[in-house]
């Protein structure tokens, strides 16, 4: 298996295939590009039927094996087996079984019309990003030993991305994590989180700025090369590759739980920012999962929705960026888009990198096929089973408090969001798959709002806040920053 740059052409600085394992290490590709399949792999009736029987670890080997081909299956294998298991995603509620890893439960079963439920949640952050979080945390530290190399991971969040980053890297050689947060600007949850961890190669440094001034900060070391190089800086951000193709499992496995023959269909509704995840689930329908829809649901950052309605596509300023209840979501431009840019445009790598070079230039482009626009292409996305909506902050506690009342659980607000978009669009004889992307707990302040009781919180949670916190106060300075950094590295 082999990988190309979604700008690759001939005259570009990306014109070579890579392979997984020179991939995993790295992000964007160099020449501004994402990394794609040159081709997907695809999966049979016979494979998918022998899938069935299969425990999730071993899923996961069956499907990441078709994309990492450069590692040894046995080694392989032995990530997979360590990555998911009960231990992990030991998160999972009542009426739930841990050893499924992502159980699914049916919410609604009126007339041929099914709403189910699959938690992504259960791992050590409450947020679905540890499915592919602990798995590359795993990946990296076999690759690192494997090359007797180390690597520093420098990045900002905001909240789930830092700390999923931080829990799957905890105690792994050759790894260091560097995060820079805002100094006070997250929920006293996810504070308290990632400032708990005292592992001794978890550095976080909270910014006396906003969310803005530490990703300023993450760019100014980016692009000073030689300091990168140096001090083997690198990232763990959405557009990595092997984060994507790690989601793709719980489609399969969602998919699988759903049904009882593979003359099925079933539907996906993904709570979007980045379009990560859902790009996850695009790549699971290329390679042959029966998907009927799949639908994107944004909150009141609407880019995503707006292309799916419209296939106009524009991205936001900061100024008209939204701070929502969902926070999670809220993004002025998703960057995983591309991906499905490119194999809507027939995989013209030429194509893409104008349309790319264009949201540069002109904060957008136009697939609608009207005057004036950059394609025609929009018309051929039902080919590709997506669909959209939106949701709002009233929407959100509508829905956690129907959730409440007619389903008896507590949903989180990204989830609330999925719900009441993927009810716009059930349809009868195919069961509808809502992602729960985070448990109720960490947005505990809008479940008060909702419906006035505190939302449960897992064993082992109870005294998050009160444990001792490690973290260092920096103000937003370049210089400081990489003085620090070069102090703990030790290179
Ligand atoms: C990151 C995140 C999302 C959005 O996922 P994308 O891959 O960026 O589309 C949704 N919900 C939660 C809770 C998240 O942490």
């Amino acid at each position: 298996m082999q990988y190309v740059s979604t700008r690759a052409t001939s005259a570009s600085a990306s014109r070579n295939p890579e392979t997984f394992s020179s991939i995993l290490l790295g992000g964007l590709a160099p020449d501004g590009g994402l990394f794609m399949p040159a081709t997907y792999p695809q999966v049979t009736n016979d494979e998918l039927t022998a899938w069935r029987q299969l425990s999730y670890a071993e899923l996961a080997y069956e499907i990441l094996r078709k994309f990492a081909t450069d590692i040894p299956d046995a080694d392989l294998k032995a990530l997979t087996a360590k990555t998911y298991t009960p231990e992990v995603y030991r998160n999972a509620r009542e009426g739930e079984s841990a050893a499924d890893i992502t159980p699914l439960r049916t919410l609604e079963d009126e007339n041929g019309r099914k709403l189910i439920l699959q938690a992504l949640s259960n791992g050590p952050t409450l947020a679905f990003k540890d499915m592919a979080m602990q798995l590359l945390g795993n990946l990296f530290e076999y690759a690192l030993a494997k090359n007797d190399d180390e690597l520093n991971i420098f990045g900002a969040t905001s909240g789930d991305t830092g700390s999923a980053a931080e829990y799957a890297m905890r105690g792994k050689r050759g790894v260091r994590v560097f995060m820079l947060s805002p100094n006070e600007k997250m929920s006293a949850f996810q504070t308290a989180q990632m400032f708990s961890l005292q592992d001794p190669n978890i550095f976080n440094i909270a910014v006396e700025g906003v969310f803005d001034d530490c990703q300023d900060m993450v760019k100014a070391v980016s692009n000073d090369l030689s300091f990168k190089a140096r001090h083997k800086i690198g990232t763990v951000n959405s557009i990595n590759w092997a984060r994507v193709v790690a989601q793709v499992v719980y489609y399969f496995r969602g998919y699988l739980a759903a049904t009882s023959s593979n003359e099925q269909k079933v539907s996906f509704t993904v709570p979007s920012g980045n379009f990560g995840n859902i790009c996850a689930g695009h790549i699971a329908r290329m390679m042959g999962l029966p998907i009927d829809r799949l639908v994107v649901a944004t909150n009141e950052n609407d880019v995503l929705d707006e292309f799916f309605r419209t296939g106009v596509y524009r991205v936001r300023k900061s100024a008209e960026t939204w701070h929502t209840s969902s926070p999670s979501m809220d993004i002025s431009k998703a960057s995983n888009f591309e991906r499905f840019v490119y194999d809507l445009v027939g995989q013209d790598s030429e194509r893409t990198a104008a349309l790319f070079r264009k949201v540069d230039t002109h904060g957008g482009f136009d697939l609608s096929g009207g005057p004036g626009s950059d394609g025609d292409e929009f018309a051929r996305v039902g080919e590709y089973g997506f669909a959209s909506g939106k949701s709002t902050h009233a929407d959100r506690l509508d829905t956690i408090r129907m959730a409440y009342d007619d389903y008896g659980i507590t949903v989180d607000t990204h989830t609330a969001d999925g719900i009441k978009v993927a009810r716009e669009h059930l349809a009868e004889g195919v069961p509808m798959i809502v992602l729960e992307t985070a448990l109720a707990a960490k947005f505990n302040e809008t479940i008060l709002e909702a419906i006035g009781v505190d939302a449960a919180r897992p064993a082992g949670f109870e005294e998050l806040e009160a444990l001792p916190q490690k973290f260092v106060l920096m103000r937003p300075n370049v210089d400081e920053m990489k003085t620090f950094i070069a102090a703990h590295t030790g290179l």
